[in-house]
């Protein structure tokens, strides 16, 4: 079984897709002003629709 827990997932998902999650390796997690986290691809951080509301910080990054 391969060890996916180094490697986050972006978890964007668009409207109309029935909640399917972008599924690519993350390189952003995204933060809710309420604190909740995500993780981001760059594609989703620039365009994606869950991007709104999050303060994005570099996967690996000191935060
Ligand atoms: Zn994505």
């Amino acid at each position: 079984m391969p060890d996916t827990s180094e490697k986050p997932r972006c978890t964007n998902a668009e409207p109309g897709t029935f909640n399917h999650e972008c599924g690519k390796p993350a390189a952003w997690i995204g933060t809710t002003e309420a604190g909740h986290e995500a993780g981001f691809c760059d594609d989703c951080k620039r365009r994606g629709w869950e991007r709104h509301g999050r303060t994005f910080r570099r996967i690996g990054d000191p935060s």
